[in-house]
């Protein structure tokens, strides 16, 4: 077996698949709040589709999937494809990225199905304002979630919180304290320009670096952690006497491009060598047909570039590929 290596050396193990781009949520750093138009069902890899990609990638050396969207619980019998997923010859850990609103109903089969872990989003910890970032659902019910995963043993349990300047900045504090007090991972997360062209994500963008001005300024005493197992991309922090621990993803202030181990797989069947640009290989022609899914998978290695430019977008300098026009639902983040 040749494994997934690219150009720069870098040996790909992990597959983020996006089963729908479908959500019942409408954050505002991911979608428009109406007029979202999404793929027709038929468009979409069905589940032995997504089976099929997976076994061709699991026999070139991948061994982690996460499964996301969309709203990736909102596709009906996902517990099945996990069931089947965990069945594969060579995968050894799935995730599941979701907001939670759906998760108390789900979390307890996802787990019998073979799900290991969570990542649930959570920018806030007030209900008005979740209702003016999410523009629908209740938290209420995201944290019904976050209880059933933990019930369900879906640990640990790491919260995503996107950071928006002016708008969920002043919780840093709370989110460090929930962190310090319960067996949590708060990963917080820069705000990506992906499929945006607004100028919105330029006055919300929030470099990382206040996080730890916060944690200083709170008098936590903390220090970098290693080897979190599945974080990926992650700087990892702990807090003296504290029984969780937090995360910063900052890839516009310091990407983490040079240890990426990804490839993503969207839910209308194109492999995505990169999340940010517009690169994409669609695998319908391959279905069906091993020795040309795995071509499809080292074409995918091949045209990887080294890094994407957030950064350069951010100071308005010029992008040395195309950024994707797809939204973050349509990637899976
Ligand atoms: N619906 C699920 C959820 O929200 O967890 C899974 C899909 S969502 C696209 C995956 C992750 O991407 C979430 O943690 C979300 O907060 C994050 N995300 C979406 N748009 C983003 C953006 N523009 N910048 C940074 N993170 C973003
Ligand atoms: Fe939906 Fe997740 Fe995007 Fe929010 S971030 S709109 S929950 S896909």
């Amino acid at each position: 077996m040749l494994q997934l290596m690219d150009r720069f050396g870098r040996i790909h193990d992990y597959l983020r698949i996006s089963v729908t781009d479908r959500c019942n949520l409408r954050c505002l750093y991911c979608m428009p709040e109406e007029g979202m138009e999404f793929a027709p069902s038929e468009q979409l890899l069905s589940y032995d589709d997504i089976v099929e990609v997976v076994e061709t990638a699991a026999s070139l050396g991948v061994t982690k999937l996460r499964i996301t969207g969309g709203e990736p619980l909102v596709r009906p019998g996902l517990d099945g494809l996990i069931r089947r997923l965990s069945a594969i010859p060579g995968i050894k850990d799935i995730a599941l990225t979701t907001n939670g609103i759906l998760l108390g109903k789900q979390a307890a089969a996802l787990k019998a199905a073979g799900l290991n872990r969570v990542n649930i989003s959570l920018d806030t910890l007030d209900p008005a304002r979740f209702r003016f970032i999410a523009r629908r659902g209740e938290l209420k019910k995201v944290m019904e979630g976050i209880e059933a995963a933990a019930a369900a043993g879906l640990g640990p349990i790491k919260l995503n919180c996107v950071l928006l300047k002016g708008i969920n900045e002043d919780e840093i504090a709370q989110f460090l304290k929930l962190a310090y007090e319960h067996q949590m991972h708060v990963r917080f997360i820069e705000y990506m320009p992906i499929g945006h062209a607004d100028d919105n994500w330029r006055s919300h963008y929030l470099p990382l670096s206040r996080v730890l001005e916060v944690a200083e300024a709170e008098g936590y005493r903390i220090s970098r952690r290693t080897n979190v197992q599945g974080n990926g991309p992650s700087d990892d922090w702990e807090m003296e006497g504290g029984v969780g621990s937090f995360g910063l993803i900052h890839p516009i202030s310091d990407h983490f491009c040079k240890s990426c181990n990804r490839l993503r797989l969207t839910a209308d069947g194109s492999i995505k060598p990169c999340l940010y640009w517009v690169d994409e290989l669609n695998v319908k022609d391959a279905l069906g047909n091993r020795s040309a899914m795995e071509q499809l998978l080292y074409r995918a290695m091949d045209v990887k570039p080294e890094n994407h430019e957030m950064a350069e977008k951010l100071a308005n300098e010029a992008q040395s590929h195309m950024p994707t026009d797809r939204r973050m639902s349509q990637i899976g983040g």
